[in-house]
């Protein structure tokens, strides 16, 4: 007979667990018999102690049980994608409807933007009218029908993970390497995907700080996902510059709409075709990145993603006019210039900071119960290692209460670091692994 206080303290000595152990703490966890203290005193022995791929594996396992999971006919190549975060990140909106025009099935389970990061939901309802909320039959339906839906996550699907991620966010075990794989396999698993691919951020707007401790996350998203029958690679990205210009939810779409009409940007489309291509190559649709990348420039000349973008739009209750007519999303009542103060090369950009200044317009949120005004936001031009001249402008923000506007350019402006001394370009991807 299992006992909880004898779980957590074999964890806490540094003993690994059985499946079975842990099935037992994550069932008693939810049917109540395992106390809050309880499960909060196991999280933080796990987050002191770590786990092995096997009790993650088992983890992860008894979250996906927790609740239902689509099930797609094993023939369809069913693929997606998992960002970890960052300022400026609208590549989901782009390649989930690139990779779709190219025969992939993309169930994507986004969330919203917390803190400095944004979120693809957040961004799709800048669309008036796009519905987020799906039930998993009307989910599955929609990807088999069209191929794409971009939905938020249902209550059915994981549900320890979102009581779980609650309590971890309250309890300071968000950071726990194995509590992130199990938290962020079991939805990938769960929605059904065989080919994953993620990009795992580095740098001032991600929440990894440097490559070494990313490579160790990656491994153990790799060995989660393979140990399901999941092909995963992960990408590894520089997340030091903002990505693209626009930085806020209507400005995002109205970026990424741009990049589907075919005007991309070198960093958003070096990114996005890196992706894409792992996950054609990885479902035998491509068999490298340059057959892969001819393969997605045609989808986009095309207009074939676009096509699948606008049609993904009505099916989820959005206004497709927004294709042609961004006003729709709503405008900014005031565009506030970003002068530059001094010259020199950007040696520097405090990315998390841009996301946080960016809060006080509303462009995110602090708390889940905020409210977001879609419109607000910034276009940002230099990227580290750009050059600068004094009086030049280098961006804007666009906010509805100006005097919160001139405070936040300010904010924006103090983020970046400039230098007479020159600076080189960084390079967006570090490295890719897995596949
Ligand atoms: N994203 C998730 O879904 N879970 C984590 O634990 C971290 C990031």
């Amino acid at each position: 007979m299992n006992n909880p206080v004898e779980l957590i303290l074999k964890k806490r000595n540094g003993i690994s667990l059985t499946a079975e152990e842990i099935r037992f703490f994550i069932n008693g966890y939810l049917d109540g018999s395992i106390a809050e203290y309880q499960m909060s005193a196991m999280l933080m022995a796990i987050y002191f102690q770590g786990a092995n791929g096997d009790e993650i594996a088992a983890l992860t396992s008894s979250y996906i049980d927790s609740g239902r999971s689509l099930r797609f006919d094993p023939s369809l190549p069913v693929a997606d994608k998992h960002s970890t975060g960052g300022v400026g990140d609208k590549i989901s909106l782009m390649l989930a409807p690139i990779a779709t025009a190219l025969g992939l099935y993309v169930p994507m389970i986004s969330g919203r933007g917390l803190g400095h990061t944004g979120g693809t939901l957040d961004k799709l309802e800048a669309i008036p009218g796009f519905q987020v909320q799906y039930g998993m039959q009307e989910f599955q339906r929609m990807v088999e029908e069209h191929g794409l839906a971009m939905v938020g996550q249902s209550a059915e699907m994981v549900p320890a993970d979102k009581r779980i991620y609650a309590l971890r966010d309250v309890t300071a075990t968000v950071e726990s390497p194995a509590l992130i794989t199990a938290s962020i396999m079991s939805k990938k698993i769960a929605e059904g995907a065989k080919h994953l691919v993620i990009d795992l951020k580095i740098g001032s707007g991600a929440f990894m700080p440097n490559l070494r401790r990313a490579k160790e996350l990656a491994e153990l998203l790799i060995h989660t996902g393979n140990s399901f029958g999941q092909k995963v690679s992960v990408v590894f990205s520089n997340m030091n510059s903002p990505l693209g210009h626009a930085v806020g939810n209507a400005l995002e779409m109205i970026e990424a709409i741009e990049y589907l009409k075919g005007n991309t940007l070198p960093d958003t489309k070096l990114l996005t075709d890196t992706l894409v291509s792992q996950m054609l190559i990885s479902a035998g649709l491509a068999t490298d990145q340059t057959q892969a990348v001819t393969l997605i420039d045609k989808a986009l000349s095309s207009g074939k993603a676009l096509q699948v973008f606008e049609k993904m739009i009505s099916l989820q209750g959005g206004d497709p006019e927004v294709i042609r007519d961004y006003s729709r999303m709503g405008t900014a009542k005031h565009k506030i210039p970003l002068i530059a103060g001094q010259s020199g090369y950007v040696h520097l950009i405090d990315s998390r900071a841009i996301g946080y200044a960016l809060v006080k317009i509303q462009a995110g949120r602090m708390k889940v119960s905020d409210t977001l005004d879609y419109s607000a936001g910034a276009i940002l031009y230099p990227k580290i290692g750009t050059y600068v001249h004094k009086d030049e402008v280098i961006g804007y923000i666009h906010c509805n209460d100006e005097a919160k506007g001139k405070e936040v350019a300010r904010l924006v402006l103090d983020s970046y670091k400039l230098n007479e001394i020159e600076c080189h370009p960084e390079p967006l991807i570090f490295e890719i692994t897995g596949g």
